[in-house]
């Protein structure tokens, strides 16, 4: 066994593991159709605010685990994937699609997602279709895990400092199925890969537009009232605005700072305004109270109380993306090359 193979036993866990998660998702499938609000609970307020975090510290975890992930390299794993590879251009088109369809897709929870289990799940099983076709036509990861998927633009912009190599159990070997590999380049950005005008400009919006989309998002209130035009005009216009501004600084900051440190800075302004906003809105201190809550603390904890916790997660996600000068490591820890044994 080599350094860079992962031992039998260690691989058994994380099967376990991987199959936990899956099962987990599977559950929370169930409950989105039959039990629509504890579903959009367990999804939307409980899975999803926890994946940033997750992602900021160890998105190797996540890379490893992600149910949707497994799915698409199910075809592969049992050896009926076709194998096809992309070009660099196919490769930058699928990033800007998958940043395209996280735009589209977020602010359509104000007026959907978050209310409808059903549409939640439909989506869920719409996007894991996908998964599963990707993987049966290419080669390991390129297609889904490092293209079209809409979290995986969110997984370079958070994942940039990342602390921790898990090893790879998906990948057994390395067939470079996309270069350079997301998972196994140390300090990927959004612009690691900007071969192609597409990296370009998905880099872009990513880096400079996400942190104002975030904080446009948090400025629109859930909408009961049936979806129509004005409801999607609603919903799309705080984060678009938010989206232009940040990206516009940014694109002018670019002229005068190192972009190093900038894309950094605007990875933990993003992060951190995700938190500045979600936290208060689970203890029922929310923008728009009763939006995104799990427990009502409104009338038990101190305002100062939700303040301090989030100066203290902002302080921490600028210390971890921003100033910690540690190494910064890869997500995952790069198999043997396939043509090497
Ligand atoms: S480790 Fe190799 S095969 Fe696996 S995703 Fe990265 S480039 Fe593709």
């Amino acid at each position: 066994m080599t350094k860079n193979q992962i031992s039998q036993r260690s691989l058994l866990i994380w099967r376990y593991l991987q199959t936990l998660v899956f099962i987990f998702g599977l559950f929370i499938l169930f409950n989105l159709i039959f039990f629509q609000k504890l579903g959009l609970t367990l999804f939307w307020n409980i899975l999803i605010p926890v994946a940033p975090a997750l992602l900021v510290i160890a998105v190797g975890v996540w890379r490893n685990v992600c149910p949707l992930g497994s799915l698409s390299l199910l075809p592969r794993h049992s050896g009926l994937s076709k194998r096809k590879r992309l070009t660099v251009e196919q490769s930058g088109a699928l990033s800007l699609i998958a940043v395209i369809a996280l735009l589209i897709l977020a602010p359509l929870r104000h007026v959907l997602f978050d209310i409808s289990g059903i549409a939640t799940a439909l989506l869920i099983m719409i996007v894991g279709v996908i998964a599963v076709i990707t993987g049966f036509y290419f080669e390991w990861k390129s297609a889904w895990c490092s293209g079209l998927c809409p979290i995986y633009p969110v997984e370079k912009l958070y994942g940039m400092s990342n602390r921790f190599s898990i090893p790879n159990v998906h990948c057994d070997q390395c067939y470079r199925c996309v270069t350079p590999c997301p998972d196994t380049t140390p300090g990927y950005t959004p612009f690691t890969a900007a071969n192609t005008t597409y990296h370009e400009i998905a880099g872009s919006i990513m880096v400079g537009g996400f942190p104002g989309f975030v904080w446009g998002w948090f400025q629109v209130p859930t909408m009961k009232e049936k979806l129509g035009l004005e409801q999607l005009l609603l919903v799309y216009n705080m984060p678009i605005l938010g989206l232009v501004s940040t990206l516009l600084l940014f694109l002018i900051l670019k002229r005068f700072f190192p972009t190093g440190k900038l894309v950094s800075i605007f990875a933990a302004s993003a992060v951190s305004c995700y938190y500045w906003f979600k936290l208060p809105s689970w203890f029922g201190y929310g923008v728009f109270p009763g939006d995104g809550m799990l427990i009502d603390l409104s009338g038990i904890l101190p305002e100062w109380s939700l303040t301090l916790l989030v100066c203290t997660t902002t302080l921490f996600f600028f210390w971890w993306i921003v100033f910690n000068k540690q190494n910064r490591n890869s997500w995952e820890i790069k198999p043997t090359y396939a043509n090497e044994q």
